[in-house]
């Protein structure tokens, strides 16, 4: 017998009513009831939804205002000093966004995802004390629903791997009173039933990190496991588990959760769980990821799980929390009705969990369920076949590529454009992007929804590349860009003219707080069907006698920011995108373009979560940059841009990718994570950054004048560009122009010395 349960589901609403509601009140247009009543509808919704599917373990505990670690920081009750004037949700929201004088707690990735956590602050004075009531009341709430819930809670072990002090204690220093806290906590839960289900959520043992933590587990997870009345789940999810594995199974925990989909080295686990007590939840359907589930194929994997387990029964469910897929595809009304019939999202993927627990069982499926089953076989038939996914033309070129990067060597191409493109020491430039105005803003969004005319749209875009382009020749800038009006979203711009892209209309994902994204759907063979940035930079080269920078997505970026098919080799599909830019690159230095960038703002993000699998991402991630741009002829210098500044572990990798010129986000760091580069012998051009778009604030001349003396100190002024550190599309002209004109000036100073 299997069952079916649900790791987690998401909450920030299918028609975004969390985040309209919390950024109402947040500005003071609806008071704190509102809210909660919102929230109420949510959660019941959300748990009608996985009910009327069938699911038979539902958590509670999985809706969150804001954050689940931040969360589970107020519950530990560990409040950083500075938030003591505060108290209750208004304690709650300073945390996540600061208030008055104290700044907002760090947020930062989870895991691999795209998702972002409150990061806990501690030190070595740090002291909790526990607030259960939203656990609680979550639960209350649910049973009045006429549902047992699980609660989520994360584990101890990754709250505090994940903690970072603000002295040089340790955190795990904390583990004792995190754990008292944490028994406190199971102690009252136990008085809500006879029986209760925890989950821990504890992702942290799926890295590399996690590894040197399994020792932690027997200690904790007795602690733990002896508060009567309670059932522990031990959950992990986005890759394997196998060493902690083995750790789980010497407790009495009764519940491993594993990610089979992301994680497939799992599979080696079963052997051991066969002979243990503990019950296996089983990740098989792709919470990460968009597409529909192959009902049969699932079915066999199951199957397949089944006779490794040697007959015990086990639960299956999502391979994560259904937070990181957009809600339903209710509301898609535009999207190509064969594209739509692959698709599958949060609530979509809940009838799918409960079919195949009900095939497996060999339980009959109700007449909702075949009409459902039906389908998902069609699909999967339609998916092998359609011409709108395969194409024939894109799988022989790439099979046929016999170019997979530039003619010439780094060494010699320099010398090349150093001579062509005529440029002195210490060249100023810039990202990319300038102001996103309201009004550019508007004008998009008018020709998009047809209420202006083409030629009306392009009046106006060209106006403000006139005055882009103007006031940066007026500012001395060297090497001049247009400013990318015309682009709402540096992927979204891309993938709407390239074949094999599709876009929902309402397809969000949180990604923190009340911000959502909708990543575009990469759903077959990739193509570009004709130039998509020519018209825009020849116009704007047009309108000035300085070198004028073409703007790419580089197509590592384009991947790591798409829900991409999976049905190809991620590898291959990058292959395919990295055509699309290479015949790009092709078109623009045909039209008289000399320097091309290439940016790559989420190369570092798509790195796997375990070192084994690194190598293999390097290399079709070089590999893929480095096709991309195997079109520029030796005097054509391909910069590229990357958001980050902690470059020491991928400096190698970095060099490989082989730009001309790379643009890094060095400038709140001095020059201290600058050092890489010489440490290593980096030959390629830098510019590192000269000041911090990400605050509104005007460096004055001298203090770029000091950053640029610093940054000297560590690369040959002919290695060095002088640029702010990333682009400028969130900061205002008034903001913009000032520090840009000193910029220029601080230059002058320094090449005069
Ligand atoms: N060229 C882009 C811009 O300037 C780069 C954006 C980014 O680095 N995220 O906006
Ligand atoms: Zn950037």
């Amino acid at each position: 017998m299997v069952k079916s349960y649900v790791t987690g589901f998401a909450r920030i609403g299918e028609q975004r009513e969390l985040k309209k509601v919390l950024e109402n009140f947040w500005s003071g247009k609806v008071n704190a009831e509102e809210v909660q009543t919102t929230a109420k509808m949510l959660k019941t919704r959300h748990w009608n939804y996985q009910k009327d599917a069938g699911i038979d373990l539902i958590s509670s505990n999985d809706f969150s205002f804001y954050d689940l670690m931040l969360d589970m920081i107020f519950a530990l009750g560990v409040i950083p000093t500075r938030f003591a004037k505060f108290s209750g949700q208004q304690l709650y929201f300073a945390m996540a966004r600061g208030a008055d004088s104290a700044v907002a707690m760090e947020m930062t990735k989870w895991f691999n995802t795209n998702y972002h956590y409150i990061v806990p602050e501690l030190n070595a004075n740090s002291k909790f004390s526990l607030n259960s009531e939203k656990i609680i009341a979550e639960y209350n709430e649910a049973k009045a629903n006429g549902i047992k819930t699980k609660i989520n809670l994360i584990g101890p072990i990754t709250f505090l791997a994940l903690s970072k002090t603000t002295d040089d204690s340790c955190a795990f220093a904390h583990l004792d009173s995190v754990l008292e806290q944490y028994t406190k906590l199971l102690n009252e839960i136990s008085k809500l039933d006879s029986e209760v289900v925890v989950q821990f959520d504890e992702p942290i043992f799926v890295t590399d990190k996690g590894d040197s933590l399994v020792d932690k587990i027997a200690p904790v997870y007795e602690k733990l496991t002896s508060v009567k009345g309670i059932k522990v789940i031990f959950m992990t999810y986005f890759e394997h588990a196998l060493k902690a594995v083995n750790e789980v199974v010497k407790t009495k925990i009764y519940g491993l959760g594993l990610d089979f989909i992301w994680g497939e080295k799992n599979l080696a686990a079963l052997e051991i769980l066969a002979k243990s007590d503990v019950v296996l939840f089983a990740g098989v359907v792709d919470g990460r990821n968009v597409w529909k589930s192959n009902i049969d194929k699932k079915v066999e994997l199951v199957k397949d799980i089944a006779s490794k387990l040697g007959g015990k029964d086990f639960y299956i469910g999502s391979s994560c929390s259904l937070l990181h897929v957009p809600y339903t595809l209710k509301y898609e009304n535009k999207l190509n009705s064969e594209i739509k019939s692959w698709l599958s999202f949060g609530v979509e993927k809940l009838s799918e969990i409960a079919i195949i627990t009900k095939l497996v069982n060999d339980e009959k499926l109700n007449e909702k369920e075949v009409e459902i089953y039906t389908e998902n076989k069609a699909s999967a038939n339609s998916r092998s076949n359609s011409s709108l996914i395969h194409d024939e033309a894109v799988a022989k070129r790439v099979a046929n590529l016999t170019k997979f990067e530039r003619d010439m060597s780094f060494d010699e191409r320099i010398k090349v454009q150093k001579q062509t493109l005529n440029y002195g020491i210490l060249p100023t430039t810039t990202i990319g992007s300038f102001p996103q105005t309201s009004e550019v803003r508007q004008v998009r969004n008018a020709f998009k929804k047809g209420l202006i005319s083409k030629d009306a749209y392009e009046i106006d875009i060209k106006k403000y590349i006139d005055d882009c382009v103007k006031f940066q020749e007026e500012c001395g800038l060297d090497v001049l860009v247009h400013g990318e009006p015309e682009r709402n979203d540096m992927v979204e711009y891309f993938g709407e003219q390239i074949k094999g892209y599709a876009f929902s209309e309402n397809g969000w994902v949180q990604s923190y707080g009340s911000r959502c994204v909708k990543p575009p759907l990469l759903f077959g063979d990739v193509s570009r069907p004709k130039p998509m940035t020519v018209e825009w930079i020849s116009y704007a080269q047009s309108k000035t006698d300085k070198i004028m920078k073409g703007m790419l997505t580089g197509p590592v970026t384009i991947l790591n920011w798409s829900f991409v098919r999976d049905d190809k080799p991620r590898a291959e599909i990058a292959k395919q995108l990295a055509l699309c830019i290479y015949d790009e690159i092709a078109d623009l230095q045909d039209a008289g373009i000399k320097i091309i960038q290439v940016d790559e703002a989420a190369f570092k993000e798509g790195y796997p979560l375990r070192a084994e699998n690194i190598p293999a991402y390097e290399k079709f991630s070089v590999d893929c940059f480095k096709l991309s741009v195997a079109s520029a002829r030796p005097e054509t210098q391909i910069h590229t841009h990357m958001c980050y500044s902690e470059f020491n572990d991928i400096i190698k990798t970095i060099e490989a990718m082989d730009a001309d010129v790379i643009s890094i986000e060095t400038a709140r760091s001095g020059n201290e994570l600058l050092k890489i580069f010489k440490a290593v012998g980096y030959k390629q051009e830098v510019g590192p950054g000269v000041y911090d778009i990400h605050s509104p604030r005007v460096p004055s001349v001298q203090e770029q004048v000091e950053q640029i003396k610093a940054l000297l100190e560590v690369l040959p002024k002919e290695q060095l560009w002088i640029n702010p550190d990333c682009g400028l599309k969130t900061r205002k002209w008034e903001e913009v122009k000032p520090s840009l004109k000193n910029m220029t000036e601080a230059v002058k100073i320094v090449r005069s010395l």
